[in-house]
């Protein structure tokens, strides 16, 4: 996928990333200063009216895929649901140089941070990886901290891909429509880690969404921000329902394979997971 013209213009772009952390706040995932959303733009945009301090930085890693587009991105210690009330106070734009390996970073002379976001390498490195392979002019990527994933991520066998996906897909026919490439699920990694970035890119070339452990969870949208967070709010729905049913022992019936089936044949689902 791709974004078509007449494309998003900043205050666009800048307004969803303000709604997608309100819409994450009021799912509770993400207390305090948690979770963290980021924009690549590949067409050419003007950042420097809105942010007009410039200084240069060096990217974590090298992101060759994103040469010249822009990612614009949350600061370090700012609350996603402060964003939508001053998006240029809590946002930063890093436009990508020529050879991928550094870049102005553009900000508001209000700005609330020192540095972007902590998971700053795991969102330039999604998104370097899936403009690499899909050659979208548009991604977004969310890292949240929904409860009730995080909480069964606690559990050893919800550690395991297949039973995670056997279990949660079992409550809602929407699960599978929305997540037909099912939820990743990765090992409790240090945050910000060299091992959790490599670890999480390799999940979501196969998932849109991915649980991190004792953590919380990434998403990704080729789409829009708002398509992000939803992905996050169907995963964490289904998980909530298995929480319930954790909790009460494990009473409910939840949807057969059979029903699945049906569903994924009904509403021509491209999955492989039932
Ligand atoms: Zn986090």
């Amino acid at each position: 996928m791709a974004l078509v013209e007449p494309f998003p213009d900043l205050e666009e772009i800048l307004a969803s990333i303000g709604a997608g952390g309100s819409h994450v706040a009021a799912i509770e995932a993400s207390e305090g200063a948690a979770g963290n959303i980021s924009v690549f733009v590949g067409w050419p945009m003007e950042f420097r009216r809105r942010f007009p301090i410039t200084e240069e930085i060096a990217l974590p890693a090298p992101a060759p895929h994103l040469a010249s587009g822009a990612v614009i991105v949350t600061g370090s210690g700012r609350r996603l649901r402060d964003i939508k009330d001053d998006p240029a106070a809590n946002l930063g734009v890093v436009r990508v140089s020529a050879d991928g390996t550094s870049g102005p970073l553009y900000t508001a002379t209000n700005r609330l941070f020192e540095r972007v976001t902590s998971e700053w390498n795991s969102h330039l490195a999604v998104h370097d990886d899936t403009v690499e392979r899909t050659g979208t002019n548009f991604h977004a990527v969310v890292h949240a901290q929904p409860p009730h994933l995080t909480y069964l991520s606690h559990i050893a066998e919800y550690r395991n891909e297949g039973f995670l996906n056997e279990r949660l897909l079992r409550w809602e026919p929407e699960t599978i429509i929305n997540l037909p490439a099912g939820i990743g699920a990765l090992q409790f990694m240090l945050p910000g880690s060299a091992a959790l970035m490599a670890a999480n890119v390799e999940s979501l070339r196969a998932h849109r969404i991915v649980v991190w452990a004792k953590h919380g969870v990434m998403a990704r949208s080729d789409i829009s921000v708002k398509r992000a967070v939803d992905r996050i709010e169907y995963a964490e729905t289904a998980a909530n329902y298995e929480y319930m049913d954790l909790v009460v022992g494990g009473r409910a019936e939840g949807l057969s394979r059979d029903d699945l089936r049906a569903v994924v044949a009904a509403f021509d689902v491209n999955t492989t997971l039932v």
